[in-house]
């Protein structure tokens, strides 16, 4: 019956009467016809059939199969052209909308202010039903509607549903918030992501004695506020202590210093002892390979020749020697070895060579 009952009919009384269902007493929806010329609203017909197999007007006989669609234009259009209320009159209150019946379906939706519709966000999980007019209002403060946050001209990013910025914002960086220790007295305010570093030189935060530990034991268990903790270490007994111990601690040090610098000066004197041994191995090494060759050049030099090359060899020895033991201002080795050359060539002229 629900085709037929969703009609509210303005002057129901003046419809004529070849235009009602003699079954529902109603207009006809969906008119059919029997063979016996009888018309009907359609599903009212077909139930009443289905109890009893005639017409209920003049009981001839028929069933289902012999109703016939009535598809006259002009007879279709004067029902649909009745006109009615809105669904949504309720006993004069309500949708005040009339019109035929034919438009009802598109007055309804989307545009009446009275029907009840769910929220748009109903996917998203609000349960809120209501009339249409009054979706915006309640989209207005619907917890499942995207928003950003209060605070974004502030260059807070967040978006997200509203029923959450009550979250949001208590985390939110860009809210304004006092100190934590603005019971304490403390008048700073600011933003939330400025708060820890206030707090780290905020003179209202409670913070320990300086000599609360010390080489991982617990010292004093003194605690302050920021401003006051510098009274307090002046006369911390602890300070007291550590700073003596840390004097002494300097004086062993500087004696520390002191032998390390003795320790590293004998060290670098035995270096050097060193160094000149091994110079001096070195050197005469040197000299016995020179005396060597030479000796071992005779063929052609007679007997003088190898006793001044052997002289030369010798004061090379010395002049070795001398040089590495005390260094500077003597003649070098080739200038001792020049002036004995000078002197063989002017002694050894005429002498026969060694056979
Ligand atoms: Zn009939
Ligand atoms: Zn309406
Ligand atoms: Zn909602
Ligand atoms: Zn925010
Ligand atoms: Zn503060
Ligand atoms: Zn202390």
């Amino acid at each position: 019956m629900s085709g037929i009952q969703k009609y509210d009919y303005v002057s129901r009384d003046s419809i004529p009467s070849r235009l009602i269902d003699p079954i529902s007493n109603l207009p006809l929806v969906n008119p059919v016809e029997l063979p016996c010329a009888h018309i009907f609203s359609k599903q009212p017909l077909v139930e009443r059939l289905a109890e009893n197999a005639f017409c209920p007007t003049c009981r001839h006989q028929c069933d289902e199969n012999d109703i016939d669609s009535i598809t006259e234009r002009l007879f279709i259009l004067m029902l649909e052209d009745l006109t009615v209320r809105c669904t949504n009159n309720k006993a004069g209150s309500g949708c005040t909308w009339t019109g035929p019946r034919k438009d009802l379906a598109n007055h309804l939706t989307p545009d009446c202010p009275f029907d009840s519709i769910p929220c748009d966000l109903a996917t998203s999980g609000c349960t809120w039903t209501g009339d249409r007019q009054n979706l915006q209002t309640h989209l207005a403060t619907c917890g499942f509607v995207q928003i950003d946050c209060q605070h974004k001209s502030l260059e807070c990013r967040w978006t997200g549903q509203r029923q959450h910025p009550d979250n949001h914002l208590k985390t939110c960086d860009f809210v304004t918030v006092h100190c934590s220790e603005s019971l304490e007295g403390c008048p700073w305010e600011g933003l939330r992501s400025t708060l820890s570093n206030h707090l780290s030189t905020c003179n209202f935060v409670k913070i320990p004695c300086e000599y609360a530990e010390l080489g991982g034991s617990q010292m004093c268990l003194h605690k302050d506020k920021r401003m006051l903790m510098e009274n307090h270490v002046e006369r911390c007994n602890y300070r007291i202590v550590v700073s003596a111990a840390r004097g002494i601690l300097a004086i062993q040090q500087q004696q520390m210093e002191g032998l390390q610098r003795s320790l590293r000066a004998e060290i670098e004197e035995v270096r050097t002892t060193s160094n000149s041994l091994f110079g001096m191995h070195r050197l005469l090494a040197q000299v016995e390979r020179l005396k060597e060759r030479v000796v071992g050049r005779v063929d052609g030099l007679t007997q003088r020749d190898v006793h001044v090359l052997q002289t030369i060899a010798e004061d090379a020895e010395s002049v070795l020697l001398r040089d590495v033991l005390m260094p500077g201002n003597f003649p070098s080795l080739g200038e001792a070895s020049q002036n004995h050359q000078i002197a063989a060539s002017q002694e050894g002229q005429g002498e026969n060579p060694i056979s």
